[in-house]
Formats: structure tokens, sequence, C-alpha cells
């Protein structure tokens, strides 16, 4: 790098402009600015028995992005979105997918604990829903993965229940959606798992990635 930057200083040039750069920095400080407003929300009343706003886990520049319903008590804690025992399970099948938790991106259609893990309100969705929007404006993942009923929901606009539509290929805003199973349902539906399996082929196929049987 040192002699490249030698060369251009002597062909003359005082100044290189480094876009990808830029437009990483750019892409990390919206991200950043959007969590800021995330923790501080104050939209809905989600925002007075929680500990913190949780905003997401693992890589901003991954294809591939996680998104559930709302954070649990633990994820209300530690900040972070599934770190429960529901999030062990989604770890478990990320780790059988061939990825690391750290290679996907994973956040929640409701950035706020609803009281005593309740699900998530219609309106609560509507009040938290840009927000998630907003994150996958910015970060443009190359494929979808809905857990459960609410965010698979919301972005397939199924009125009947999951079992019915998961593992079908769903398109938002030209982004491929694969909504499935959540990893609680799965902690009480055991025998189901090998469908969120068969769910998660799909998705490695629609990345280019290889399955590990
Ligand atoms: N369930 C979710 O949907 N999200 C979490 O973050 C944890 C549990």
């Amino acid at each position: 790098m040192q002699n490249w930057l030698e060369y251009f200083e002597f062909l003359g040039f005082e100044y290189i402009y480094l876009k990808e750069k830029k437009e990483k920095n750019q892409f990390l400080e919206k991200l950043d600015s959007l969590e800021k407003i995330v923790k501080n929300c104050t939209l809905c009343p989600l925002h007075i028995g929680r500990k913190q706003a949780v905003f997401a886990d693992g890589n901003p520049s991954s294809p591939l992005m996680f998104i559930g319903e709302a954070p649990g008590e633990e994820e209300d804690i530690k900040g972070l979105p599934f770190v429960g025992r529901a999030g062990q399970l989604l770890t478990k099948m990320i780790i059988k997918m061939g990825l690391k938790r750290e290679d996907v991106y994973i956040t929640n259609i409701v950035k706020c604990r609803p009281p005593n893990n309740r699900d998530p309100l219609p309106e609560e969705i509507v009040k938290c829903s840009p927000y998630l929007l907003e994150q996958i404006e910015i970060i443009k993942p190359k494929v979808i993965v809905t857990l459960g009923r609410h965010s698979s929901g919301y972005f397939t606009e199924m009125e009947v229940g999951i079992s019915k539509y998961r593992g079908r290929w769903f398109y938002f805003k030209g982004i491929p959606v694969m909504p499935t199973f959540h990893p609680s349902y799965l902690l009480r539906n055991p025998k189901d798992r090998w469908l969120v399996w068969e769910d998660m082929k799909e998705v490695l196929k629609k990345l280019n990635l290889k399955i590990l049987e």
C-alpha cells in the first residue's frame, strides 16, 4: 500500500478518495444513529417496562438476516436478541448451516420486551416495524428468514397459520423471505425441527452456500 501511495504522490496526486471505506463508514454510521433512536424510543408503552431496547446482533454486512418477534427476559437484561433458550437453539441451527452467529444479522420486529413475554400486540408492531424497515433499507440483506408467526405474517401478509406457508419463498421489496417456525415453538415441538432444517437448506441454496448434512 505504501508503495502505491508513494507512486500516486510521485504522479502529483495530493488526495486519494477511498470510496469503499467511506461508504462502509456511512453505512455503519447510519446503523449507529438508528440504534440510538431505538434505544431512546418512547413511541409505545413497552418502553415503560423495558430495561433496554434490543437493536440487533451479528454482522450488519451479512447477506443473511434473521427476524424474530420481540426480546424476552434475558434479551432485555443483556441488550442482545436471541440469547435465552430459544436463542441457543437458533445459534445451534446457524452452526448446523455451517455458519457462525457472528456471520449473520439477528434482530426482531419489536425491539422492547412485552410484559411477561406475551406476544407483541398489532399496535406495537405498527409502531416499531419502521425501525426494522430502516435496518433492512440500510443493510440490504440478500435473504431474510422470519422466525414465527408475527414477523412471518408481517412480511408475507398471510393471514393463515404459519404451518400452512412456512418453507415457501415470499418477496419483500425484491428480497427473498423464508418464513419458518420460531425456535420457541421448536423447543415445545422438537419433532418439527426437521422442517426448519428443510427451510434452512433452501436458504443456503438461495445464498449459493454448501449444505453440510
Ligand atoms: N424470541 C424472539 O423472538 N426474539 C428474541 O430476541 C428472543 C426470543
